[in-house]
């Protein structure tokens, strides 16, 4: 008898990447790397790298935390998860970070796009009246949304960008975020003057993906090192809190990531970087799923390979969703930066079983924790959560001064798609998309089932055309 060449460590519902059926998949370990294994009636056999570091994917596992219920539901449950968004009742986790697209236009082209966005799309624009009543389903859901974010398509062209604003700043949204390509704000200083009006409770979230102009011309279509720089140049002027972006494609840009985290360091209004490896969706020229694919543990090793500032102990699980969340925080003091658990016990932060006890023993520590290491805490209300935190810690001198100035995180966020897609794992997303009919959609579901036309191909895999029955040998076989 031999061994299986794998640990078969769980089992989930999938999708098969090629007809987005649902599928069983086998979650299996071998050696350092843990796979999906799915098997689709018609596709066959499909083997998917999810994880190329078994500790820090166990760990993940392991950071469990309750989910938190948004005020209501949208959708019944049906025809089971994911074909129920949503929210249905099945779901396990309120917005975190809701995003609102009030264009599908964009003065951009991107090969690799989502949103399938450009200026051919330009007549996408939402009517305000439609915004304000996206706005006001979320606000319904969540009560007071912890982070909105403006989004497109490229916001900033839509004729009532402002009003738009102003609408979201109306409503109890406790911070409010442009998702910006930022050619607007490059091209005009001022502009970058009026959305300093809109903080606090207000951030840029700039795209960043590379400093080189071949690889920004493979990615976005354009060499945009100037309107980079530029863009950066204007929000440190009016010191704009502002995140940057980096979509991620293996072997182009992701031996820059250290570079990157050494910019951003040093600009006064960076409050940190997000990491995105590229979600397999929408418009997506060139991308081989076999050879361009990043997982969230290669991101991680590669921040820890690329720059000195973060150990492994510091760049951990998001708890709301810690399969495809990581998050690191420093602390920016005088010219000095420091990883948050340089300044706490490192076994606060690490969701293992003891540690897990010392939070029971400590319930307004452990509370403290999951605000800040949470997908809707923004640098205003880390800076609040991290002094209270540190005050909580009698060993640690507290810097009194602390302000969302002084934030530096660092989050690796990867999406779903039908490669790597976990049925068990989609229940927990929190970052979630306001469809224009109200529904609220998490993100990795809503760009492959139900944006713009693509709901269509929903009524197949829902059931509603087949027939499924066992054959005599038990064969489980699909009649179309
Ligand atoms: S992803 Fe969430 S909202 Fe969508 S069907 Fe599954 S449980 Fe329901
Ligand atoms: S990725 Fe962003 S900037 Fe590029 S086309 Fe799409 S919406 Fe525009």
């Amino acid at each position: 008898m031999s061994d299986r060449p794998y640990l078969f460590y769980e089992l989930t519902n999938s999708l098969c990447a090629t007809c987005l059926r649902k599928v069983e998949a086998k979650v299996v370990i071998e050696g350092d790397r843990v796979y999906l294994h799915k098997w689709c009636p018609e596709h066959r056999f499909q083997k998917v790298l999810i994880s190329t570091d078994v500790e820090y994917f166990k760990l993940s596992r392991q950071t469990l935390k309750a989910g938190q219920m948004p005020r209501k539901f949208n959708t019944p449950i049906k025809y089971g998860c994911p074909y129920d968004c949503g929210l249905c009742p099945d779901h396990e986790q309120h917005s975190c970070l809701t995003l609102i697209e009030i264009t599908d236009g964009c003065n951009l082209a991107c090969p690799i796009c989502y949103s399938e966005s450009s200026p051919a799309r330009v007549s996408s624009h939402r009517s305000l009246e439609q915004i304000e009543f996206m706005l006001d389903r979320c606000v319904e859901n969540e009560g007071e949304p912890d982070v909105v974010q403006i989004s497109g398509g490229e916001p900033t062209i839509h004729p009532q960008f402002w009003q738009i604003l102003d609408a979201a700043k109306r409503r109890p949204i406790k911070h409010l975020m442009l998702n910006t390509n930022g050619i607007r704000i490059a091209s005009d200083r001022d502009f970058a003057r009026r959305l300093k009006d809109y903080m606090p409770g207000f951030e840029v979230y700039l795209q960043y993906d590379s400093s080189r102009p071949s690889r920004l011309r493979e990615l976005r279509g354009e060499d945009l090192t100037d309107v980079r720089r530029r863009a950066i140049e204007h929000l440190n002027e009016h010191n704009v809190s502002t995140t940057l972006v980096v979509t991620l494609k293996k072997g182009l840009n992701d031996d820059e990531i250290g570079e990157i985290l050494d910019f951003a360091l040093k600009q006064r209004c960076v409050r940190g970087v997000t990491f995105q490896p590229i979600q397999h969706a929408g418009r997506a020229d060139d991308f081989d799923p076999a050879t361009d694919r990043l997982t969230l543990s290669e991101v991680r090793q590669q921040i820890l390979k690329q720059h000195s500032l973060f150990k492994p102990r510091d760049i951990v699980p998001v708890p709301c969703h810690p399969d495809c969340l990581a998050m690191a925080y420093a602390l920016k003091l005088d010219d000095c930066v420091t990883p948050l658990t340089g300044m706490i016990d490192p076994q606060l932060l690490l969701h293992g079983e003891g540690s897990t006890i010392m939070y029971e023993q400590n319930r307004p520590l452990r509370e403290l924790l999951f605000k800040i290491f949470s997908t809707g805490a923004s640098p205003s209300s880390s800076a609040t959560s991290l002094r209270q935190l540190l005050c909580c810690l009698p060993q640690v001198a507290v810097p009194g001064h602390v302000t969302y100035n002084n934030i530096f995180r660092v989050i690796i966020m990867q999406f779903l798609d039908p490669h790597n897609f976990d049925v068990r794992s989609v229940k927990k997303s929190c970052v979630h998309i306001i469809h224009p009919d109200g529904r609220i959609i998490p993100f990795d579901t809503y760009n492959l089932f139900y944006r713009d036309g693509k709901e269509k191909q929903l009524d197949t895999l829902r059931g509603g055309d087949r027939l499924t029955s066992l054959s005599i040998n038990g064969e489980r076989t699909i009649h179309a």
